[in-house]
């Protein structure tokens, strides 16, 4: 990690995956694999409907956080089938995603629509991680620092005109597009480059925090056998993994990485 110290955090995004059921069953395997760790912070984004089955099979290991994997841009109302980033609170969640490459490409997710969710996570207390990152298309076009900094300038824009206050100990993944679900990783040059990206943009910004202090993951199939290199690059401070969140075994040894276990 470069620049302060700033704790790991290993993410596990499990979209459209995992009844309650299968939540125990994996629950019950992982925690044996892996025991709390101080020094990292183990955040699962399990499917809506799990997140109960979730709190109440974790019980007594509240070092494995949970997180809302999207919320909608309005605290309440008739939005059938949607989930607020206020219940989510309610729920006592702790984190949530907010412009995730699938809810863009799949659910319409503009950037201010981003930033409008970004904001009801801040607003509700929970601390949200802003995905970012760039197409195939786009970084052959050479537009990789062009896309991230239109994609966190929005949201960095909107939080300033809406005066919903600062943005404190921010946490962003880097996830190129072309490196999710794809077995396509991005090699550890390429992270550190667009981890260099983010945090020169979040400088140029910087009214509040400096840069350095930012939280950022990389994203992008993350597997056991690529996880130590990824987290030995300049900048990256953790990771968000989608595929290999699935199996215990394989997050478990993701969550170990750099550990005497
Ligand atoms: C993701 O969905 O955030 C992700 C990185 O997926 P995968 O690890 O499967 O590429």
């Amino acid at each position: 990690m470069s620049e302060a110290v700033r704790q790991p955090v290993l993410a596990a995004n499990w979209k459209m995956f995992k009844g309650p059921e299968t939540t125990r069953a994996f629950l019950d395997r992982f925690m044996r694999l892996y025991p709390a760790h101080s020094d990292r912070s183990v955040v699962f984004f399990p499917a809506a409907i799990s997140l109960s089955a979730f709190l109440a099979a974790r019980s007594g290991r509240d070092d494995l956080e949970v997180g809302i994997q999207d919320v909608h841009t309005e605290v309440e109302g008739a939005y059938t089938g949607a989930v607020s980033a206020a219940m989510a609170a309610e729920a006592k969640l702790g984190w949530g995603l907010a412009g995730h490459s699938e809810r863009r490409r799949d659910f319409g997710d503009e950037d201010a629509t981003v930033g409008a969710k970004l904001r009801r996570l801040l607003e509700a207390g929970l601390r949200p991680i802003l995905c970012v990152g760039e197409t195939l298309e786009e970084r052959r076009a050479g537009r990789l620092e062009e896309v991230l900094s239109r994609q966190m300038e929005s949201v960095l824009d909107g939080l300033a005109s809406s005066g919903c206050g600062t943005w404190h100990d921010k946490v962003l993944a880097y996830e190129p597009v072309w490196a999710i679900g794809t077995g396509e990783t991005a090699t550890p040059r390429d992270a550190a480059e667009a981890h260099g990206l983010i945090r020169e943009v979040l400088s140029r910004r910087a009214t509040d925090e400096p840069a350095a202090t930012a939280t950022i993951l990389y994203g992008g199939s993350v597997k056991p056998d690529n996880i130590e290199a990824l987290l030995a690059a300049e900048g990256v401070d953790g990771v968000l993994v989608g595929g290999a969140s699935l199996d215990p075994d394989s997050f478990a040894q993701i969550c170990l990485a750099g550990s005497d276990r």
